[in-house]
């Protein structure tokens, strides 16, 4: 944290009409907000699980909080030098490709004033670095969280986490909502909600299997089956996409069954199995909300949320769009991408 920065910053019109004729370098007669840097960086372990870097305050605002590291820019750095120094300072990490995502300027997001902060992002390889992390400076302790079980936040950091993860995830709109049949889309791969004896069903499943002809059930025959929230894949017969990934969504019965979490990883191991089969293309139905009951807004939520997060740790996977077969389930769509 910088001394002259938050002396200059926090002055009244009076010191600072003072510190003008003291000091002819400050020539404006506005009161100026302060400038800060946060960083968020994610790290990726091998499983595809996603980390987040945060800090404990060792001083007030929101102290003994966890945070993004991060401070005041200092009046000689830009702010790409200041969250490179805070990074180093606060946890020790250093050669961290950091990209600049969004500048948070609420009135009232910090209590001591008003402070604007640029905020950077950085996806790195958490087996490397996870052991690198020490906490210095303002940092009291310096940890790694599961994205899923993270602390409360201090500040608007839980707003600056959201949307660092949605300009990952949907930079150049790599994820889409469309109204549509799934079974016309020249994707590399479409996903069949099926059920666990993969030989075919209802729904969208029956559409598939007929459009996809017999090569697809032969195939199907062959892969004993599935468990609900695994996946696996054929090839994609006679439908224009390539392959199709299959998998049994939970059938819902009253939320105490992990219904959730199957549905998540439905959806996680759907896009796992894509990147490996190197697909760039890949299109859901919306999985268990037709004879398996899923409440669909519920639903809805937790596929965009799921999808969202894998995002960040598969560039190679370009586009991913919902296919939804009436306008109810695409407003639900729609609405979950703005809001989770
Ligand atoms: P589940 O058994 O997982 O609930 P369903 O096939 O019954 O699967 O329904 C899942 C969703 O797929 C529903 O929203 C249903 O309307 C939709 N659906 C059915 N046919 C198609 C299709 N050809 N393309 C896209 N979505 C479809």
């Amino acid at each position: 944290m910088s001394v002259q920065t938050l002396s200059i910053n926090f002055i009244n019109e009076k010191n600072f009409t003072k510190q003008m004729s003291d000091n002819q370098e400050y020539t404006y007669k506005y009161p100026r907000a302060s400038l800060t840097v946060d960083c968020v960086i994610f790290g990726i372990s091998s499983n595809n699980a996603i980390n987040v870097l945060l800090v404990q305050r060792k001083n007030p605002p929101f102290q003994d909080c966890w945070a993004f590291c991060g401070g005041f820019v200092d009046m000689n750095e830009t702010t790409e030098q200041s969250a490179i120094r805070e990074l180093k300072e606060e946890t020790s990490l250093c050669n961290i490709n950091l990209t600049q995502f969004h500048c948070f300027s609420s009135l009232d997001r910090d209590p001591r004033g008003r402070t604007i902060t640029i905020a950077y992002y950085a996806v790195v390889d958490f087996e490397k670095v996870k052991d690198k992390v020490r906490a210095d400076d303002d940092a009291k302790q310096c940890q790694w969280f599961n994205i899923n079980s993270l602390p409360a936040l201090a500040f608007d950091h839980e707003q600056i986490l959201k949307k660092a993860i949605d300009v990952i995830s949907m930079t150049r709109d790599r994820i889409t909502i469309e109204k549509g049949d799934i079974t016309k889309y020249d994707y590399d791969a479409i996903v069949n909600a099926a059920n666990c004896s993969l030989l075919g069903g209802g729904g969208v499943d029956g559409a598939i299997h007929r459009a996809a002809g017999k090569g697809l059930y032969q195939e199907c025959l062959t892969l004993n089956g599935c468990q609900t929230g695994q996946a696996k894949i054929t090839k994609g017969y006679n439908l224009p996409s390539k392959y199709v990934i299959h998998t049994p969504g939970p059938i819902y019965r009253n939320g105490n069954n992990n219904e959730d979490e199957l549905l998540a990883s439905c959806y996680r191991n759907c896009l796992l199995l894509a990147e490996q089969n190197n697909i760039k293309t890949i299109c859901f139905p919306s999985i268990s909300t037709g004879v398996y009951h899923f409440p669909l807004q519920k639903a809805s939520l937790i596929a965009i949320k799921t999808i969202k997060q894998c995002l960040i740790s598969m560039p190679t996977i370009e586009k991913v769009t919902m296919v939804c077969f009436d306008d109810n389930t695409l407003n639900y769509y729609k609405q979950a991408l703005n809001e989770q």
